[in-house]
């Protein structure tokens, strides 16, 4: 039996319960379920427990998957996020398949999504991954880059720029977690008032979700917590 479904309904709950602890609506926090790994069946069942969007790391195996789902299940329409880093000979095989790309860190990949997004399909839906750690080695545009990025994005055609998404560096302790949130939620609130419509904070992973709620997050990206540990060797 799978534990999914009991996965899924928990992983709500939790959302529901942070939310009413913080005041938020917990209808204005949306699940992505984190699927990289695990096959079309483990999607199908999530999809036949109410789950409606899934994010994707790695291209054929995410496009692979999608493919079998339209075959095997017409009748689910889901909704289909990339989220792994970009290379730009992938972009066109994104922008055919996906509705969101939250990792957006360059303008030179949103033109080509720009150019490749089929006219047949709605705008490609993006977030720019803002990296709010300071290492050098963690992806994502720098904070004080950001708004020059987003501009630029803003005016491109067949995309529409919704907000900001970070992986911020581990941290067990949630006032760390929550500083770090909090940095990406300033910048958010900057870019808004600097006349950007966005509305989106794709922000909060299965061991920091909490605090990414309090921090306002509106996409939690939840994987573990829902499909079980990964595992990279199969
Ligand atoms: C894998 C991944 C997730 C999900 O992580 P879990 O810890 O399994 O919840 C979320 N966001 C990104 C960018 C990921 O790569």
């Amino acid at each position: 039996m799978s534990a999914i479904p009991e996965n899924l309904q928990a992983v709500r709950q939790q959302i529901a319960t942070v939310a009413r602890e913080v005041s938020r609506d917990a209808q204005s926090v949306t699940l992505l379920a984190v699927s990289k790994t695990f096959g079309a069946d483990a999607v199908m069942t999530a999809a036949d427990a109410g789950q409606h969007a899934f994010g994707e790391n790695y291209v054929q195996e995410a496009t692979d998957k999608i493919k079998i789902l339209q075959q095997k299940r017409p009748d689910l329409q889901l909704e289909w996020h990339f989220i792994g880093p970009i290379q730009s000979n992938k972009t066109r095989a994104i922008a055919e398949h996906f509705d969101w790309v939250h990792s957006i860190e360059r303008e030179k990949i949103a033109q080509r999504f720009s150019e490749q997004r089929p006219l047949q399909r709605p705008p490609l839906n993006i977030c720019l991954q803002v990296n709010i750690s300071g290492e050098a080695s963690k992806s994502g545009v720098l904070p004080e880059q950001a708004s020059v990025l987003a501009h630029a994005v803003a005016s491109l055609p067949n995309l529409r720029l919704r907000g900001l998404m970070a992986v911020p560096e581990p941290e067990d302790d949630i006032d760390k977690q929550r500083a770090a949130f909090a940095r990406l939620r300033i910048l958010f609130e900057q870019l808004r008032a600097q006349g950007l419509t966005l509305d989106t904070l794709s922000m909060g992973m299965s061991a920091d979700m909490p605090a990414a709620i309090a921090e306002g997050a509106t996409i939690v990206r939840i994987g573990s917590a829902i499909f079980g540990n990964r595992n990279y060797a199969k």
